[in-house]
């Protein structure tokens, strides 16, 4: 098969989070095809058959055909890019004669190739990977492989007819061409080959119905962060209390300017020097819950859901604000207002005694920075501590500075069942702030001027790196972005 370079094809960097691809196109995370739909599916009949099956058994029946499905996509592209390949594994022999029938018999039509595993896009609303363009029959064409366990009717693969139309636009989008056919060519493992095709008509309806799924994914999206936005109170020490921030750390992506905004400023950090001076019991015993807060919480909650999740944050650590914690407990108490209740902190305070009030004031969970603490063994000793009462999580920045230590600590983490793992991108208020990251980061860091108050490092490869690794050692920790 001749390549035929007509097309010039860009590399996208994409990433996979819970099941949720995106695609990095020019500073736009476009979600993938097959996430669009995956979830705009009627859910019903997978239901079924997952009942049917039992749990665990569709879940190996999926594992399996997904491992068996790469391996065949592999054979194919190798042969097309005209490589050598093999795989002996057991998925590997299962999977070389069902891409040699489709090789010896589907792809015999196809003169030549324009690409295989390319990436396309439409700008703004979506991207993908197709297994191959190429001129098939005189007509330039979308292919995709798939594997199947049963021959497939053409009723029950909508969605695969809706992939490649979603592919078709986005190629005739951005490389001003005119995809005139797409084919579904399916084998299944005794090696029963179909190939669906379609053209004109045909291909403009498919399209026209992947255009209206796209439309309710993005509705979806849009209600999705409606409904969590509005269920999050969130509580920053001591901004939000009327009190200085005070810490006893002295995290290098943390510094006291929270309210400057200003990156031109150089504003001195007291919250060491605070500490020092007052000690951990610095508290203010005339410090009084006020009625206007409550009011607030209030209108911030009206008309939500039952999900609430109240979360005690800050350029102060949570913990030197004990008694705001509890009043903020004993508020969401009296509203008799159900959720889910974290703390962030570096631990550095906590003890036993500390953490029975946490737990009998409510709280859910406490988000360790191990960062404020070097990974210290006294903090991960606390965290089995706090695990035995309550969720534990962990919160990391996205700075390349700190990526060994969570890897090396990544199999205690797992082994102690952690809530989740939030890896959260670095944002900078004043000069003086990026001053103090310069501590750390080296001197070629991307830094984004987001305006003239702030500025972010995004490190999305660290976090391809990190969600790579997770996933090769097959541990149960979730990921969360915080842009
Ligand atoms: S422990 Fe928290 S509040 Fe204190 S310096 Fe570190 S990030 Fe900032």
């Amino acid at each position: 098969m001749k390549k035929n370079d007509r097309y010039n094809y860009v590399r996208v960097p994409r990433s996979d989070d819970e099941g949720n691809r995106t695609y990095d196109v020019k500073g736009f995370r476009l979600p993938s095809v097959t996430t669009i739909l995956a979830r705009t599916k009627d859910q019903g009949f997978l239901k079924k058959w997952i009942e049917k099956k039992g749990k665990t058994e569709a879940e190996r029946i999926k594992n399996h055909s997904s491992k068996r499905g790469t391996a065949m996509h592999k054979f194919i592209e190798a042969h097309i890019l005209g490589k050598g390949y093999e795989d002996l594994t057991p998925i590997g022999n299962e999977a070389r004669p069902m891409a040699k029938k489709i090789i010896e018999n589907s792809l015999l039509p196809i003169d030549e190739y324009y690409g295989s595993e390319v990436t396309l896009y439409y700008p703004g609303l979506y991207a993908g990977t197709t297994d191959l363009v190429c001129r098939h029959n005189d007509m330039d064409t979308i292919v995709d492989f798939k594997q199947a366990n049963q021959p497939k009717r053409k009723e029950w693969i909508d969605d695969y007819y809706m992939q490649i139309a979603a592919y078709a636009m986005a190629h005739d989008y951005v490389h001003g061409s005119k995809i005139q056919q797409g084919i579904i060519m399916v084998c299944t493992p005794d090696l029963y080959l179909q190939e669906f095709r379609f053209q004109g008509v045909e291909l403009r309806q498919w399209k026209h119905k992947f255009l209206k799924r796209l439309s309710a994914y993005y509705e979806l999206i849009r209600d999705y962060k409606k409904e969590t936005s509005s269920k999050l109170w969130k509580v920053n020490f001591g901004d939000d209390v009327g009190l200085p921030n005070i810490c006893d750390r002295d995290c290098p992506g943390c510094y006291d300017d929270f309210s400057l905004y200003d990156l031109t400023g150089s504003p001195p950090d007291k919250r060491n020097e605070l500490f020092k001076r007052l000690g951990k019991n610095w508290f203010p015993g005339d410090w009084k819950f006020k009625p206007q807060w409550k009011d607030a919480i209030k209108k911030h909650f009206k008309n939500s859901g039952k999900n609430k999740l109240f979360f005690f944050t800050g350029r102060g650590d949570p913990l030197f604000y004990m008694p705001c914690i509890e009043a903020y407990m004993k508020t969401y108490k009296d509203l008799n207002y159900e959720g889910y209740a974290s703390v962030s902190t570096s631990a550095s305070l906590l003890t036993e005694e500390r953490l029975k009030s946490l737990v009998k004031w409510g709280i859910n969970e406490i988000n360790f920075n191990l960062v404020a603490t070097d990974f210290s063994q006294a903090t991960l000793n606390k965290m089995k501590m706090a695990k035995r009462k309550l969720n534990v999580a962990v919160e990391l920045p996205l700075l390349d500075v700190y990526e060994k230590p969570l890897l090396k600590h990544l199999s205690f983490l797992n082994s102690i069942g952690l809530e989740h793992l939030t890896l959260s991108t670095t944002r900078i208020f004043s000069k003086a702030g990026a001053r103090k990251l310069m501590r750390v980061i080296p001197k070629n860091t991307e830094l984004t001027k987001l305006s003239p108050q702030q500025a972010i490092i995004k490190n999305k490869p660290m976090v391809d790196r990190i969600t790579k690794e997770i996933k090769k050692r097959k541990y149960n920790i979730k990921v969360i972005i915080n842009e």
